[in-house]
């Protein structure tokens, strides 16, 4: 089979969706290839916050002392790079405003968006990435509403987010952001063709610029000639082990038997289609692990945290181990080092007013509680009891944190984001393990998308977008920032295959 279109999309999940939808919009007809049986990848089971500087939903939130401090940390804080010195001098300005004006709502700007995200990232990432990033989270955020996509009207901090500024989609888990442009895609079909179980070999490549992918489907070779540009978008290596183990070679001990949050597709195809016409990767090394993995599966459902300021983690003498606010790589190291790396958290009724609340992964507290997948009880006594942890360290745990909720005590851990004490009945808790979640590394791309090479030139035809690009993130990627980069990419990949000579 031999088929043509200005652009090709190699990859179904968010990124290769928005870019599909983004290429649409800006002219261009589109083929979709994707070698599951269905669309969604990792987009489809992810938690689907989305970080984004926000006045207006931010504006139902007060900023406390610690949150300030943060705020006066970044700023005074040492920077090299040019555009980054940019970010502190914007930033500088806002929070001088911010004061003057006498305001007590949480403070936000994409410039403390990037300066966070580029701090997370060890100072790592790439702050020409960064800065496209954060200037147009928001925005993508209104295109997706423009698209038919509804978002709760609060934002939240998600795990290793490190700010309020989470989005929440109404519709559960990735669906929202998949129906969004599966509708756009069904309403535009005479345009745009998805193919499925056809999976992406190898790019064609005709006078240096990419000019097509050479496919294998069911029922044999699919051959894709793209006019205009080929777009890809095929996520990361978090379920390909042996992948895992030949790039993971500083931040973590051996992952062999870690298991993953990932869908089984995530085996970085991309990433090797795309070295083999000399793209340059970069911050392979750098591979996301959660704390929050299901300790059978590895899959983030069961999590039954709502989000990061009203849950503690305890080990198994029901003791905490961390700033429970803190970056994603220190959370799980620190959980790496306690008795068989395993953990609980803990809420209470705040976080699961009814029993038939729901966590962000569209489950009910009572279906995991009578699943044996949590645990429910009147008092912290019998909690502790229930799990089999010493009920006086774990008592005074949620005691000692519940002081530096109140502000009575500095927390032991520095941990900074507060907002209620654990102290209203029924407390519940859920076991979790780390789980291999997201790979930082990839294909490197610059402002516009396009796949940079070995010496550092475009290669002609060829985009990238998501979880397979490398450099966004730097070490270690905020919480939240993926379903953000995805669609800020997606969007400029799409367009930019679209309408880039
Ligand atoms: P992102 O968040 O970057 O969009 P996802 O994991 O959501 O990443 O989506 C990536 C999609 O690409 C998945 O649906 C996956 O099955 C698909 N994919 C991966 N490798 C290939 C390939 N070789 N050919 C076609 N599709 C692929």
């Amino acid at each position: 089979v031999e088929k043509t279109a200005d652009v090709i999309v190699i990859g179904g999940g968010g990124a290769g969706l928005a870019a599909a939808v983004s290429a649409h919009q800006n002219g261009a007809k589109v083929i979709v290839v994707e070698k599951m049986s269905r669309l969604g990848g990792n987009t489809m089971i992810s938690g689907s916050a989305y970080n984004a500087a926000d006045s207006s939903r931010q504006s139902a939130l007060t900023m406390t002392a610690l949150e300030k401090q943060t705020v006066e940390n970044i700023i005074a804080g040492t920077y090299e790079d040019a555009l980054v010195k940019t970010w502190q001098e914007t930033l500088k300005k806002e929070w001088t405003e911010y004061l003057a004006s006498g305001k007590t709502t949480l403070f936000d700007s994409p410039s403390l968006h990037k300066l966070q995200t580029y701090l997370g990232g060890d100072k790592k990432g790439t702050p020409e990435l960064i800065d496209v990033f954060a200037d147009n989270a928001y925005p993508a955020i209104e295109w997706l509403e423009s698209l038919g996509m509804e978002f709760k009207d609060y934002v939240f901090t998600v795990l290793g987010g490190l700010w309020n500024r989470a989005h929440k989609p109404e519709k559960p888990l990735g669906t929202g952001f998949m129906e969004t442009y599966e509708n756009y895609l069904e309403k535009n079909k005479a345009d745009i063709e998805v193919i499925l179980d056809t999976t992406a070999k190898e790019f064609i490549v005709k006078d240096g610029a990419v000019v097509g992918v050479a496919c294998e489907g069911k029922n044999g070779k699919v051959t894709l000639n793209a006019t205009k540009g080929v777009v890809l978008a095929t996520g990361g290596f978090g379920a390909n082990v042996e992948m895992r183990n030949e790039y993971n070679t500083v931040l973590w001990p051996d992952l062999t038997n870690v298991k993953t949050t990932n869908h089984t597709g995530a085996t970085g195809d991309g990433i090797v289609m795309a070295e083999a016409v000399d793209a340059k990767l970069m911050g392979m090394e750098y591979i996301q692990l959660l704390p929050m993995g299901d300790p059978v599966t590895g899959s983030l459902s069961g999590n039954i945290e709502q989000g990061v300021q009203n849950r503690i983690f305890v080990n198994k003498e029901g003791v905490r181990f961390v700033d429970e606010g803190a970056r994603r790589d220190t959370m799980t190291k620190a959980l790496m080092e306690q008795t068989d790396a395993y953990m609980w958290v803990i809420v209470d009724k705040n976080s699961y007013p009814t029993g038939d609340t729901k966590n962000n992964f569209n489950e009910t507290i009572d279906d995991l509680v009578a699943a044996g997948r949590a645990f429910k009880a009147d008092t912290l006594e019998d909690l502790a009891k229930q799990i089999g942890v010493d009920p006086v360290a774990f008592v005074k745990s949620v005691e000692d944190f519940n002081k530096a909720v109140d502000g009575a005590a500095k927390d032991e851990f520095g941990r900074t984001l507060f907002d209620k004490k654990i102290d209203t009945a029924p407390f519940y808790a859920g076991a979790r393990v780390p789980t291999v979640h997201h790979t930082m590394g990839g294909v490197s791309i610059n402002a516009n998308a396009q796949v940079i090479d070995a010496n550092g030139n475009v290669i002609k035809g060829l985009y990238a977008a998501g979880e397979v690009t490398g450099g966004l993130h730097g070490t270690n990627r905020l919480g939240g920032n993926a379903l953000a980069d995805i669609n800020v990419f997606g969007r400029i990949a799409g367009k930019n295959a679209a309408t880039m000579k």
